[in-house]
């Protein structure tokens, strides 16, 4: 799959693609992240990419025009199997749910806003999507492109050595899963100052194992997250 980000900040995406998961990913040609300046697109010496609000009011916005070259450039035609996503504090949430959907895309370009925010006409006439990760106002798109494609990456075949990792996390529906929270896990030492693992987790008899697995995953979800209980 191929994900192109467009920023004013380039720079800002060499440290959250450098490590673990993705890089690998990345490394085994399995994704391929592709960073665009948005001033590449511009034309005057400044290399400008926002300007005041009409209407008057505080801050800046980032114009229409280099965003719509920038697509226009990085795809001269549109394929099916493409989708550009505005990062916004406005948009609709982002999810596992949405990751699922976005991970069967071909490529996925994301807009990271700055500033007050896009002109409008971005919203209106050039994004499939407007994608908010939660309830609260972040300075840019930039962390928020990157928490779309970590989540997104994860997903695709070959990713997660183990494939069926991703099925049995928190959220997914697939698998024993079903929308709750992930069960919680151990590891050595199964005494730490007096905390004992559960014993049912050392007998080695698979079948209790995974049923006690649902059930705390069930216990946990009911104490943490009842909204997911439904
Ligand atoms: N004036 C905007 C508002 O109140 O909705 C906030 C603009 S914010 C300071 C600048 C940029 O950060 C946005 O254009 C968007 O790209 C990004 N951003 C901020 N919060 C976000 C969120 N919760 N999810 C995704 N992107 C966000």
């Amino acid at each position: 799959m191929i994900f192109h980000v467009l920023t004013i900040f380039p720079e800002f995406f060499a440290g959250p693609f450098a490590h673990g998961v993705v890089k690998r990913a990345q490394d085994a040609g399995l994704l391929d992240i592709r960073i665009h300046n948005l001033r590449d697109w511009t034309f005057d010496r400044h290399r400008t990419v926002d300007d005041r609000p009409f209407g008057g009011a505080e801050g800046m916005v980032l114009k229409p025009e280099p965003i719509f070259l920038a697509v226009e450039s990085i795809w001269p035609e549109r394929k099916p199997d493409t989708k550009v996503v505005l990062l916004s504090a406005q948009g609709r949430m982002f999810d596992q749910a949405m990751a699922n959907q976005l991970c069967r895309e071909g490529e996925l370009l994301l807009i990271c806003g700055r500033y007050e925010g896009v002109d409008e006409r971005v919203a209106e006439h050039l994004a499939d999507q407007e994608l908010s990760i939660g309830n609260y106002v972040l300075s840019g798109g930039e962390l928020a492109a990157a928490v779309v494609i970590d989540a997104v990456a994860r997903l695709l075949p070959g990713v997660l050595g183990n494939q069926s990792s991703a099925e049995f996390e928190s959220f997914q529906d697939a698998g024993h899963g079903e929308g709750l929270l992930d069960c919680p896990h151990w590891t050595r030492p199964a005494d730490f100052r007096g905390w004992k693992v559960p014993e049912v987790l050392l007998n080695g008899n698979h079948q209790e194992i995974r049923q006690f697995r649902k059930r705390a995953a069930l216990e946990k979800t009911a104490r943490l997250r009842p909204d997911l209980m439904k």
